[in-house]
């Protein structure tokens, strides 16, 4: 099978097998489980925060560290394209009563400043407490750079506002700006990163911020059933995902560079090259074209793609150049 159709189909390496069957365990409820700790310890230093919390999913970090830094009856800002707004069943608000304000997305997935401070609420009882500006790192695909994180930490400095980063893809980011993830993981007071797309981990996230936050959002996570007891099997992997697998995310990228050239030379199809900044690519699809056939007949190939338009490909460790040349055969002769 040739899977396009996101990072989080890659599955476990090798070396995350041995270290998964080979785990130390204990119960992670108790804090007895080693590779739990290890694997926090080593990501609140690494990101350099004082403390981190392992999660089911991204899902979970992200409502974790929302019903964290927000109260009932608080809003956080974000963006309209936000995954912790849009994709995300509303967890937020369903789960912590917290109100969303979303905001306009630019183009380049940034959030405009005027905007922004036009939707903080004054002090008043008619209105819910603004108290977090949250954003996304890489944002469908591209890379916020680092002067405009810079920005966003003066612009919460000014108003009171908590920084948060939904970072799942944040090392796609790290990859493509070339900096150290301390560049980028400096400038907020919490973030996020999965353990389980272009990293290759089966499962978890990471929540990383300070020990206050983290204690708080460690009682939510066993609220939401998310404390697990023998959860060093997949934090050993997570761990290798992040020693051992960021350091190939480049080759993800120059895929993606490539899988657009060959896009574009195809007819109906139609990539802004531009915007293939890390490993995806969203191409706009002629409307002659027919997209759920193109889609089934690929898959009678063994070739899984996304059928939207535009239509989304992602590129990740188990994906070749020589498997992109074999799709872009079959989509031209489709
Ligand atoms: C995938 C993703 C998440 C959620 O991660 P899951 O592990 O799928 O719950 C959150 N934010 C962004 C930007 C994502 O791409």
């Amino acid at each position: 099978m040739i899977d396009l159709r996101s990072d989080t189909v890659t599955r476990p390496t090798e070396e995350m097998r041995q270290a998964m069957a080979q785990a130390l365990v204990g119960d992670d409820v108790y804090g007895d489980d080693p590779t739990v700790n290890d694997l926090e310890e080593y990501a609140a230093q690494r990101h350099g925060f004082e403390a981190a919390l392992f999660t089911t999913s991204g899902t979970q970090a992200n409502l974790l560290a929302l019903m964290s830094h927000c109260e009932r009856g608080d809003e956080y800002l974000c963006g309209q394209q936000a995954h912790n707004y849009k994709y995300e069943a509303g967890g937020a608000a369903v789960l912590g009563s917290i109100q969303p304000q979303p905001i306009e997305n630019n183009p380049d997935g940034t959030l405009c400043f005027d905007k922004l401070r036009m939707a903080i609420k004054p002090d008043d009882f008619h209105f819910a407490r603004t108290k977090l500006l949250s954003l996304e790192n890489t944002i469908n695909g591209k890379v916020l750079p680092i002067s405009y994180m810079s920005e966003a930490r003066k612009f919460c400095n000014q108003h009171q506002l908590s920084l948060h980063l939904d970072g799942a893809r944040v090392y796609n980011a790290a990859t493509a700006l070339d900096v150290d993830i301390q560049e980028i993981s400096t400038h907020f007071d919490s973030m996020t990163i999965c353990l389980s797309k272009g990293l290759c981990a089966p499962v978890g996230s990471l929540l990383l911020g300070s020990t206050a936050l983290i204690n708080k959002a460690k009682r939510i996570r066993k609220m939401l059933g998310g404390g697990m007891r023998q959860a060093g099997i997949l934090a050993a992997a997570g761990k290798i995902a992040l020693t051992e697998q960021i350091k190939r995310l480049q080759v993800d990228h120059d895929n993606a560079k490539y899988l657009a050239q060959q896009l574009n030379q195809i007819e109906g199809f139609s990539v802004n090259e531009q915007h293939v900044q890390t490993n995806i690519v969203f191409a706009k699809v002629d409307s002659s074209l027919d997209i759920e056939q193109l889609v089934e007949t690929l898959k009678t190939k063994d070739i899984l793609l996304s059928a939207s338009n535009p239509m989304r490909f992602v590129t990740h460790q188990d994906v070749s150049r020589e498997d992109i040349d074999i799709m872009i055969r079959e989509i031209s002769n489709a």
